[in-house]
């Protein structure tokens, strides 16, 4: 039996590697392996995008600990805060939040109230109704405005305004269960290409942009297959995506510029920020070690849509922007080594209402399985650990739709 997989992230490899005892396997990829965790190497490895994990990923912790990597996974509480007005806050520990000057103590309580309680909450049901409205009704316009708002818009841009709020309950949910230092995550030390490398062994992966199509049988590039899996953002499906009457999933776009510094902005890890061409600030060398690199790495995240005319400025445009908007935090072009731009054009689905009724079903026709970012694992945040989860469960169904035990 001959399955290709399309795209090599995650999502691809994993199914790959979980298929490749039963049948001959072709994965192609038209990028970079690893997808949206690929790497740039420059004596090291890191990440174009910042990644990091959490306690919680069990299948992620799972494959690192199968490859012998574990020593390698270190945990750490990092430092969070805010940049408002011109100044820094860390919002780290309960004191810290304490003295937050934008909210006021009553505010404070009903967004502890409100974080406890959503742990309970069934979100589904308020899978029509929109974030911003419903937290305004519920807690007020000023807990709106100086913690959701920029919560919102550090994860959508632009789009903050269209997403639902049981995508804002269950975020809450997942993301309040931590101690009160913080939350502890975690990292593959010297980077997760590690992991990817691994996972690639034994795989052949053709370097190719994937053409679909249906003759009778599926075809890849005009060679045949038994099954496909697509693991690619759906818009990569074209005219296929109705044919098999995919619904329509709106992606957003990410924009990271990934800059070495010859000193650190502030000692907090990932810091919001608002009033700025990028979201937020986050300091990968105040989580892993300097020394591991030699020098202050630092990425500026931004999110944005595909046909905006943010995703398609030049570099040198980009560049210039954010080292503008980086001069309110100290530094100066003097500061800088080097900057790098990475954008992904669909970087993340939008939650947006009614997204729950659109999450992808893994078998879409005979032969034709769908896996990856718009997966049931990746909701409420897409995530390695659900991608892994979605390339596992969807080479499940099809191993037994084809009895391959
Ligand atoms: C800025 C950013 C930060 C993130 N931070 C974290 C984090 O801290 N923690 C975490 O757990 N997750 C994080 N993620 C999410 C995580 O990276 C993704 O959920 C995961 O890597 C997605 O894997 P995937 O295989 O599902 O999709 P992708 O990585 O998108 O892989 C799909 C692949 O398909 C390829 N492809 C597309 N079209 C074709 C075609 N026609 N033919 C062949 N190949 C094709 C693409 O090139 C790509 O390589 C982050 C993502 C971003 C963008």
């Amino acid at each position: 039996m001959k399955i290709a997989v399309i795209g090599a992230g995650l999502t691809g490899l994993k199914c790959a590697m979980e298929l490749k005892e039963f049948a001959k396997i072709k994965v192609f990829e038209k990028l970079s392996v690893g997808g949206l965790l690929s790497s740039f190497c420059n004596g090291y490895c890191i990440e174009k995008f910042y990644h990091h994990a959490f306690k919680s990923d069990t299948e992620l912790i799972k494959l690192i600990g199968k490859f012998g990597l574990k020593s390698k996974l270190v945990w750490k509480t990092v430092k969070v805060g805010i940049a408002k007005n011109g100044k820094i806050y860390s919002l780290s520990t309960p004191l810290e939040i304490l003295k937050y000057p934008y909210m006021s103590l009553i505010d404070k309580l009903k967004l502890a109230i409100f974080t406890i309680k959503s742990r309970k909450r069934d979100f589904e049901k308020f899978d029509e109704f929109n974030a911003i409205e419903s937290i305004r009704n519920e807690l007020g316009s000023s807990l709106l405005e100086n913690f959701f708002m920029p919560m919102l818009k550090a994860k959508f841009g632009e789009n903050a305004s269209d997403v639902s709020f049981a995508w804002l309950l269950a975020r809450v949910a997942i993301r309040s269960n931590r101690k009160l230092r913080g939350e502890e995550i975690g990292y593959l030390r010297h980077g997760f290409h590690q992991l990817l490398e691994k996972m690639c062994e034994d795989i052949e992966i053709i370097n190719k942009d994937a053409k679909i199509k249906l003759e009778g049988k599926w075809t890849v590039n005009g060679e045949d297959f038994d099954a496909i899996v697509f693991t690619a953002p759906l818009p990569e499906l074209g005219d296929l995506k109705d044919k098999l009457g995919i619904p329509e999933i709106r992606y957003q776009s990410s924009i990271c510029a990934l800059i070495s510094l010859k000193k650190s902005i502030s000692d907090i890890y990932w810091l919001n920020v608002e009033g700025a061409s990028f979201g937020a600030i986050i300091e990968h060398t105040n989580f892993m070690p300097f020394e591991d690199y030699g020098e202050h790495l630092v990425y500026l995240a931004s999110y944005t849509m595909p046909d905006s005319e943010f995703f398609r400025a030049s570099d040198s445009e980009l560049e210039k922007l954010f080292l503008k908007d980086l001069e309110k935090f100290g530094v100066k072009r003097g500061d800088l080594n080097w900057i790098k731009i990475f954008r992904a054009k669909f970087s993340s689905p939008i939650y947006e209402k009614g997204f729950l009724k659109k999450i992808t079903p893994y078998r879409v026709a005979n032969g034709f399985y769908i896996a990856g970012m718009t997966s049931r694992p990746n909701y409420p945040e897409r995530s390695m650990n659900g991608s892994l989860l979605a390339g596992k469960e969807v080479a499940e169904i099809l191993r037994k739709d084809f009895g391959l035990i």
